[in-house]
């Protein structure tokens, strides 16, 4: 469940309190003699920027409910500001002591000492790359598994450096009790790494699932079917998204995001539809029914709400049908009546992935669908083009204060779709996105 405004403002009251916990740590007694505004302001900032960078581990770490009351996409985009002005504190750490007093130069010297010399101007670098890799992963054309990986070890780097520059100039940290509190911070968000890659992996390994059956979907999709090995399943909400691995352990870099596309009412027999996108999801149709899965989840706040008595709209492009999918399959099992309308946007008739099932959801489901093609067939009646403005205006029902919209697809359509909805007065929380592109 998405949390409320309250809910998330306490969230980020509890991060600014966390992020600046440091400074609280620097005022205590013992206090060091004051050596100029500017100087401690230098230190300060540096202090939360190692706080701060410390935190990124917790927001990525997949806590499941603190996760799911954010959802994944909105975590990511928190982590990736936070990083670009975790990044900022840090560098402008030493710049602002340096042009105070210049004598600090000489941490940078290697003559004076290499390896505080190597370690600061190590992790000076890498906190750039962490941010410039990942902003420009795709122009630098980095195998998004490397970059996942290249970007938690480093992070872990850069993280240690900081922590024994602390320690080693012990300005503010010069008593036992100081030490402790940084080395518990500090350690704790390294900790939390090793517990996503190395114990979460091995909890996993405990719960397996197997292929069942490989099924050819239209536009060259491909499903999935999952059932679990001598355990009973994941229970998700409709909407929810796993971690999934086949063919290999769950410590694997290939851990990929997909949507559920199954009803939620059955957790045993769980399917989860791709589009051959690269490298990974290329191989999917060559997956033969028994091979191993792994599944880590469920993740996601793009959940189906049942508080709703207006019904929901839905609007799909392409694979970004599969949550929706899901949802349209629970709401049938439940034997939902309330009203609902699924616009779907695909190129072309043939490319319409589930169009036969959803056929048949028109007829035990208060379903409404408007199909957009791109390039319609010859003899197409219904609409053609994109999802734009003029369309939503013919088709979207009168706004109802407690019906929720669900939209899911290409980048543009989002990016197009979500401010007409918020132009048509439909409240902020009322519109629930899921993007699978991920910076
Ligand atoms: C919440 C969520 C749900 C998703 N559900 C579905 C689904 O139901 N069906 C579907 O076809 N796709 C889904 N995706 C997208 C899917 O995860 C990626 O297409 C897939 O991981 C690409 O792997 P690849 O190695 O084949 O492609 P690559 O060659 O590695 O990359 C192709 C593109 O996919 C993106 N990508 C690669 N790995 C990941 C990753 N681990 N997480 C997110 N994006 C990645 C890259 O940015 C790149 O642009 C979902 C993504 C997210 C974030």
């Amino acid at each position: 469940m998405r949390y409320t405004y309250l809910q998330a403002a306490m969230w980020a009251v509890l991060y600014v309190v966390l992020a600046l916990s440091p400074l609280g740590l620097m005022l205590l007694d013992p206090l060091p003699e004051g050596r100029g505004f500017w100087m401690e302001f230098g230190v300060a900032i540096g202090f939360v920027g190692l706080a701060m960078l410390s935190l990124q581990f917790v927001i990525t770490g997949r806590f499941r409910n603190f996760a799911m009351g954010f959802g994944g996409d909105n975590l990511l985009q928190f982590h990736l500001a936070t990083g670009v002005l975790a990044m900022g504190f840090i560098l402008a750490h030493p710049v602002i002591i340096i042009a105070h007093d210049t004598q600090f130069l000489a941490y940078f010297d290697p003559r004076v000492n290499f390896m505080r010399a190597f370690a600061l101007v190590g992790a000076a670098t890498g906190v750039v790359l962490l941010v410039v890799l990942s902003i420009w992963r795709k122009k630098f054309r980095l195998i998004y598994e490397w970059w996942r990986l290249s970007h938690g070890v480093l992070a872990f780097l850069v993280l240690l450096a900081g922590l024994a520059h602390t320690l080693q100039v012990g300005h503010f940290t010069d008593i036992w009790w100081k030490q402790g509190v940084v080395l518990f911070i500090a350690t704790g968000a390294m900790g939390l790494l090793v517990y996503t890659r190395v114990i979460k992996p091995r909890i996993l390994a405990r719960f397996p699932y197997q292929v069942t059956d490989v099924v050819q979907e239209r536009a060259e999709a491909t499903t999935l079917v999952i059932e679990p090995i001598d355990h009973r399943g994941m229970h998700f909400e409709a909407g929810q998204y796993a971690w999934i691995t086949v063919n290999d352990t769950p410590y694997s870099l290939q851990q990929h995001p997909f949507s559920f596309a199954s009803s939620a009412e059955e957790p045993s027999r769980l399917t989860l539809t791709s589009k051959p996108l690269g490298d990974w999801t290329s191989t999917w149709p060559d997956i033969e029914p028994g091979a191993r899965a792994y599944l880590e989840g469920p993740y996601g706040a793009f959940t189906l709400r049942w508080d709703s008595p207006c019904g929901a709209v839905f609007l799909a492009g392409g694979i970004g049908i599969t949550p929706i999918m899901s949802m349209l399959r629970t709401l049938d099992d439940r034997d939902d009546e309330r009203p609902l309308l699924l616009i779907y946007a695909n190129e072309s008739w043939e490319d319409v992935i589930f169009r036969e099932e959803i056929e048949g959801l028109k007829h035990s489901l208060n379903l409404e669908v408007v199909h957009v093609l791109e390039e319609p067939p010859d003899d197409w009646e219904g609409e053609e083009g994109y999802v734009e403005p003029d369309l939503l205006d013919r088709h979207l029902p009168e706004p109802c204060d407690e019906s929720f919209y669900y939209l899911c697809g290409p980048e543009p359509m989002m990016d197009l779709v979500e401010p007409e909805l918020v132009k048509r007065d439909i409240p902020l929380p009322m519109i629930m996105s899921e993007r699978f592109e991920i910076v």
